[in-house]
């Protein structure tokens, strides 16, 4: 499934260098502990921010599926090409990410069902994670 091009920021860096190695970055206060997605930049429960605020920690990978929708091809690329899955994940150690679902049969999915991460590494661009179900 084509998502565009993805360029890296200083602000994204670690992200995708750590996606290019098949880890799935997250990040954690610093000051109190609390998990947060990876596009935080100051900790909402106790404010800290900078070198005391949220830095970036390895997360599990393993997660849960919330919620999902279904994107279709647009009717001049349809033939052959599969719709797209967009779904927002809750990762084990909290955070909720917005990410693609890489699914035969998005009929079949449930709200709860296991995910686990995985990588994509496209010709261009930054590598990304994707989620997979875990179940049969
Ligand atoms: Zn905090």
């Amino acid at each position: 499934m084509d998502i565009g091009i993805i360029s890296q920021d200083e602000r994204s860096a670690a992200f995708f260098d750590a996606a290019a190695l098949g880890t799935l970055l997250i990040k954690r206060c610093r000051a109190c502990g609390t998990w947060l997605g990876p596009e935080a930049g100051g900790c909402p429960d106790c404010g800290a921010t900078g070198d005391d605020g949220p830095g970036w920690v390895p997360a599990s990978g393993r997660g849960t599926l919330i919620s999902w929708a279904v994107v279709y091809p647009r009717p001049a690329s349809a033939g052959e090409a599969l719709p797209t899955v967009l779904a927002l994940v809750e990762v084990d150690e909290g955070p909720w990410l917005h990410t693609r679902l890489d699914t035969g049969d998005p009929a079949a999915l449930h709200a709860g069902d296991p995910v686990q991460a995985h990588f994509a590494h496209p010709p261009t661009g930054e590598s990304f994670p994707y989620f997979r179900l875990t179940r049969g």
